[in-house]
């Protein structure tokens, strides 16, 4: 870990401990001055350099400004206006920040001023009581993620210690979210054949980012009918959990708490929607993420390196297209092997295995892809900035594409805000989701024998009723919070 990081890791560690203190939702308080001629969202002048802070409600399920500690820079406004291009789109106040949740602010900033709201007292509470079966669901960045706060090389694949940290910390169960992922292509590339076949709203956009899918919602709601209805993969893991998992294991679903450890900051905000509950229960309770498994490692005094462990056998097992998940345009990847082998039959040749041309820590890159008689072209970009010219273009009738992903962090989940941060450490876990990837036993979502026996014990066909009901949800416009 860098100098820098090394400094945030502590802040943050000295502030959950005063968390411990507090309880665990400590908020940032807001009744600073606040000057409103920090804003011109009239005149539309640069709010660069005018700004301070961003006032961040303490209702943000997700993200937390901490004011004895921040210098007030600028540089967190500067980074939510222009790479994300949502300060300044709006009349801010005290008491109105409208927020996507992405955490570019948190990676922003230097002083370790912004956090994520911390949960991970919530979730050594759950541990400690004994009515509780406490699951966890890890998404694949984690495990390409964890090792720089360890100081062991960024990019090392860590998913056995980590596995077993999670085991040594007191989860009940571990599971993959990667088989959850695999299920989001088999839903996915199946709404895609449909919505070609059909000539509807194309291009298909993906939904599997909630940052990007609430910019859509506040941004672009005369555009909400082109995002993909799958829900995220965490969103079909919480379903599966209370459910599936549920029913095979005996549990009373209301007596599971389930936790998802991932990357991100958003998913602490997605979990919130009402839309993703589950037969009447919230599907994910608590999002962990990968900074805040650290922070609890380093309370329970666990080596992450003595650790070994694996997953549960039972929704344990993934694809190496549910593994690239993590990588920007491995969601695209993973989705076109699959389409390809939907409308073929057969799986496809390597070329169309990597897509080479949307990979890599450019902001928007593109590919054309040919499966029999279909031609698809493709947009695969991360941040807003990038994502809002494509939307400027469906909106006004010139875009060309089929499938666009849309992932908020730069490189991907992989570069989500959860995760510590520094120098070339985004293309090192990359180039190790793509090396787990080539080397897993199959890379194709639909043959992972797991995500078979879903369909053949409780989904039914992809993209049926049951299937439907548990691994897709709908969206709304909130152009109100503007
Ligand atoms: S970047 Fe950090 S220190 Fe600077 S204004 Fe934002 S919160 Fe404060
Ligand atoms: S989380 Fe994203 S949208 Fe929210 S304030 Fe930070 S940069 Fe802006
Ligand atoms: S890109 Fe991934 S980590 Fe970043 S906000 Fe979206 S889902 Fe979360």
């Amino acid at each position: 870990m860098d100098k820098v990081n090394r400094r945030k890791f502590l802040a943050k560690f000295l502030l959950c401990n005063t968390s411990l203190i507090l309880g665990s939702h400590v908020f940032a308080s807001c009744s600073e001055e606040f000057s409103e001629d920090y804003i011109d969202a009239a005149t539309g002048e640069s709010i660069s350099g005018k700004l301070k802070y961003l006032p961040i409600q303490n209702e943000n399920p997700a993200i937390v400004r901490w004011p004895d500690k921040c210098e007030k820079c600028g540089d967190c406004v500067e980074a939510c206006a222009e790479q994300q291009k949502v300060f300044g789109t709006y009349q801010a106040s005290p008491t109105k920040h409208v927020c996507i949740h992405c955490g570019t602010c948190i990676i922003k900033c230097e002083e370790g001023a912004m956090t994520e709201k911390y949960h991970w007292q919530d979730v050594l509470n759950a541990i400690d009581n004994p009515s509780k079966i406490v699951i966890a669901s890890i998404s694949p960045s984690v495990r390409v993620g964890i090792g720089d706060y360890f100081d062991i090389s960024s990019g090392s694949f860590l998913e056995e210690n980590l596995v077993g940290a999670c085991r040594a910390i007191g989860f009940d169960h571990v599971l993959d979210t990667n088989f959850s992922a695999d299920l989001t292509i088999m839903e996915e590339a199946n709404e895609l054949q449909k919505r070609i076949l059909e000539k509807i709203d194309i291009p298909q956009f993906t939904s599997c980012c909630p940052a990007w899918v609430k910019y859509v919602e506040i941004y672009y709601p005369s555009l909400l009918n082109h995002l993909s209805t799958v829900r995220s993969p965490i969103g079909m893991q919480g379903a599966m959990v209370k459910t599936y998992f549920a029913k095979k294991k005996g549990i009373n679903p209301s007596n599971i708490i389930h936790v998802a450890i991932a990357p991100c900051t958003a998913k602490k905000y997605e979990i919130t929607r009402e839309e993703l509950t589950t037969d009447g229960l919230r599907s994910t309770d608590i999002v962990i993420t990968t900074h805040e498994l650290a922070l609890m490692l380093k309370r329970r005094n666990i080596k992450l390196t003595a650790q070994r462990g694996n997953f549960d056998s039972f929704m344990g097992a993934a694809s190496g297209g549910g593994i690239i998940f993590g990588n920007t345009g491995g969601v695209t990847r993973a989705a076109i092997r699959t389409a390809y082998f939907n409308i073929i039959g057969t799986n496809p040749p390597s070329n169309l295995l990597d897509l080479q041309q949307i990979q890599g820590l450019t902001g928007l890159k593109e590919a054309k892809v040919t499966i029999g008689t279909i031609t698809l072209n493709i947009a695969v970009c991360y941040e807003m900035r990038n994502a809002k010219m494509l939307l400027d273009q469906v909106k006004n009738g010139t875009c060309n594409y089929h499938f666009i992903e849309v992932m908020a962090c730069k490189g991907g989940c992989v570069g989500g805000a959860g995760q510590p941060s520094g120098s070339g450490t985004i293309e090192k876990r990359i180039s190790a989701l793509n090396k787990a990837d080539a080397q897993a036993v199959t890379r194709f979502s639909h043959e992972n024998p797991e995500v078979i026996a879903v369909y053949r014990k409780q989904l039914g066909e992809v993209g049926g009723a049951s299937a439907r009901r548990y691994l897709h949800t709908t969206y709304y416009s909130k152009a109100n919070l503007l």
